[in-house]
């Protein structure tokens, strides 16, 4: 017990803040409670499923207004509640965010970027990584990023900053891969159980970036069975390569624990000791909690190992009860899998494609179609995505999408570091396609700050 009230001291003065998952915020208690309590798989699904559509419709109050994440160029929310401005149909934006989430999450943030705390680690839930830049609804499990709020929050407020996010949650990220598909200033990696055996089938060695960020998405698409030996080879040998490559000045771990060997949904067999490990390698400035569905066989001992790693102290005592070392050791033909796949994640980072994998060059613009599934709200959603080539900025974004729930709409993203022509573009764009044309049931443009 004296131990362990030194062990609260020191990581309290290196900075960690482990935020109780809305335990201390009303809203979420009865959730929490019941969601640890829950038994096997299926309770907890639903559970989990339950908590994720609970905070719905509460508005980010303060600085985190919904308008201020648009502005900076992240499209989060549901396109719905058309209004009429100048006989046009515009937009409202309605947030699809709980207030206590965004609030810890970004909080979170501000408190290492201002040196207040050194590292910080948010406990928070509903997850945000399937949550792309358009959200007609709920995909598996997630209503809106919250990765992508805070460091947009983050960048709003302490200025330009390079950011990579490292997701090693079981599941591909692949609404943050979305969001910053076409962002040179963000490097993403992922890694994750291969796409050809997971939810939602995607996070694959070709999807590396949008024509203004080739090589900034990084896929590393793991067999099922990797277990603590192959996560820490991909770590030492890919990542943390990459991370010295790109110099962030912020890294970012979302933290999801279903890459754990208990976890009801996945193939994978990370234990404890092994995320620990993994963190302590990675050694972000911030951790995020994504998805795991195993809450009484990993998340007690994940989080406490994440909590350790982060704060600097030693994990090895971690003990899992069920824990058996012969049984999970990795086998030889994934550690030869996981080997070649590293060669040529690291190979394609230093020479990227000329251009995207996915879509065609369509004189000044890059497209792509896509079809998009919203498993949780059983929706479809279809996307047009021209990129503009331009010499001179990332390229302004234009989206056109329609879903079950929402008539065709536009949206033009601007990057933060828009280029006059493309600035024009937009507002040409706008005012013609978008306003004239009585093509669209909404029209949005946001972003270029
Ligand atoms: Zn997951
Ligand atoms: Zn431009």
């Amino acid at each position: 017990m004296k131990k362990w009230k030194q062990h609260q001291g020191v990581l309290q003065l290196v900075g960690l803040i482990i935020i109780v998952p809305l335990v201390a915020w009303g809203f979420g208690f009865r959730q929490t409670v019941k969601l640890w309590r829950a038994c096997n798989a299926r309770q907890e699904m639903v559970s989990r499923l339950a908590e994720s559509r609970s905070g719905v419709g509460n508005e980010l109050p303060g600085s985190v207004s919904g308008k201020q994440i648009l502005n900076n160029g992240v499209l989060l929310g549901q396109l719905e509640r058309p209004i009429r401005d100048n006989g046009v149909k515009m937009v409202k934006y309605t947030p699809y965010l709980t207030r206590e989430e965004g609030e810890l999450q970004v909080h979170t943030g501000e408190l290492v970027l201002s040196g207040e705390r050194e590292r910080a680690f948010a406990l928070v839930r509903p997850p945000g990584h399937h949550a792309m830049r358009v959200t007609h609804g709920n995909r598996g499990f997630c209503n809106v990023n919250m990765e992508a709020v805070m460091i947009e929050n983050l960048r709003r407020r302490f200025g330009p900053l390079r950011v990579a996010i490292v997701d090693t949650d079981c599941h591909h990220g692949d609404g943050t891969q979305d969001i910053y598909w076409n962002d040179p200033d963000t490097l993403f990696i992922s890694m994750h159980q291969d796409g050809r055996t997971l939810y939602p089938g995607t996070g694959f060695l070709p999807e590396c970036g949008g024509p203004g960020a080739l090589g900034r998405t990084v896929n590393i698409p793991l067999p099922p069975g990797t277990g603590d030996e192959g996560y820490l080879y991909v770590t030492k040998n890919v990542v943390l390569p990459l991370l010295e490559a790109f110099k962030p000045d912020l890294v970012i771990n979302s933290a999801g624990q279903d890459n754990h060997y208990t976890d009801p949904l996945t193939n994978m067999q990370l234990s404890a000791h092994g995320y620990a490990a993994m963190n302590a390698l990675l050694n972000p400035h911030i951790a995020v909690l994504e998805g795991g569905y195993s809450i009484r066989g990993a998340l007690p001992y994940v989080n406490l190992g994440i909590c350790l790693a982060l704060a600097g102290l030693p994990f090895e005592h971690v003990h899992e009860p069920d824990h058996d070392a012969k049984a999970l050791k990795q086998r030889p033909q994934v550690t030869e899998y996981i080997s070649r796949l590293c060669d040529d994640v690291l190979n394609q980072y230093h020479n990227p494609p000329s251009r995207p994998s996915e879509g065609h060059r369509d004189g000044e613009w890059w497209r792509r179609e896509r079809n998009i599934y919203y498993d949780t709200d059983g929706l479809s959603e279809h996307q047009n995505e021209g990129i503009r080539l331009c010499p001179d900025c990332p390229g302004l974004t234009c989206i056109e999408t329609s879903s079950d729930r929402v008539d065709k709409s536009l949206c033009l993203l601007l990057p933060r570091n828009a280029c006059p022509h493309c600035r024009d573009l937009a507002h040409r764009l706008v005012e013609t396609t978008g306003k004239k044309s009585g093509r669209y049931a909404h029209v949005l443009c946001i972003g270029g700050q």
